[in-house]
């Protein structure tokens, strides 16, 4: 993936069949020929991987998993081993999504041991922090942005800045049509940056992509990209249409790479 260039990740969440998912990764790889200036990473549920990786063959656009568990094999009905993504033709992992923070109660713990985990396995990961409503009304936005990386990356022996990318999703904006103003999403970029250099000091923690998450649309998407700490989008809902998600991925390749 290129430096400069926006990434532009959807998260499609309990969405789309696999027969779905592939016609979708069919009409992005032609209209990813026109869009060549940002990075795409799809993320569909477990039972579309492995076709949709086939769709995808012959494009760089990157596949996801949503989730994984810590543990290489074994009896976890349900879930899938890190192993099973690469098999699956994954390049990425979403470790920390807030719904799994807090729709299925996932712990400091889990979270913790899944991200070594998945990058032992050969997986890069996309590390989904941010803070709930009364959390930020309380003042609390940057002690729990520092405790979701301080913890969820204390397993690391560094900081592996090519395999890591943070994704700052405010659970107040996620699926709610609320998203960040770029102030707000700026300032709590600002502060993750500043939390991995001081976790992890060096060129690794200054070079991590940060994205920004949250209700992000095409009418969103330009002010949020001029915003200099902000890489790119995890996109939810917005990314099920795949003429909106290639809209959003014009107007970040427009605003990062022309006018920045
Ligand atoms: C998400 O689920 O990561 C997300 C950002 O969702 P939405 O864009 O729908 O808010």
């Amino acid at each position: 993936m290129s430096d400069r260039r926006p990434i532009i990740a959807a998260n499609w969440k309990m969405n789309k069949t696999p027969q779905e998912g592939v016609k979708f990764a069919e009409q992005l790889t032609t209209k990813a020929l026109n869009l060549g200036r940002v990075d795409f990473i799809l993320a569909p549920s477990a039972t579309g991987l492995f076709h949709i990786h086939g769709a995808l063959r012959d494009s760089a656009i990157e596949l996801a998993g949503q989730n994984m568990h810590f543990a290489e094999r074994g009896a976890y009905t349900g879930e899938n081993s890190a192993a099973m993504l690469v098999a699956s033709g994954c390049q990425w992992v979403l470790i920390g999504h807030s719904e799994r923070r807090h729709v299925f109660h996932e712990s400091d713990e889990d979270i913790r041991k899944k991200i070594p985990a998945a990058l032992s396995a050969g997986l890069k990961v996309i590390h989904c922090i941010g803070e709930r409503l009364e959390e930020r009304e309380k003042g609390r936005t940057r002690e729990i942005l520092q405790h979701q990386i301080s913890n969820d990356l204390a397993d690391l022996s560094g900081f592996p800045a090519d395999k890591l990318i943070i994704a700052y999703e405010p659970v107040w904006a996620i699926g709610t049509g609320v998203v960040a103003t770029p102030e707000q999403a700026g300032e709590a970029h600002a502060q993750i940056r500043e939390i991995v250099g001081q976790l992890f000091p060096g060129p690794s923690g200054e070079q991590v992509k940060i994205l920004y998450g949250g209700s992000v649309k095409s009418d969103s998407a330009a002010a949020l990209i001029r915003i200099p700490g902000i890489d790119g989008f995890l996109i939810g809902g917005a990314s099920l249409d795949v003429d909106e998600y290639c809209n959003i991925a014009e107007i970040a390749a427009t605003e990062v790479l022309d006018n920045r």
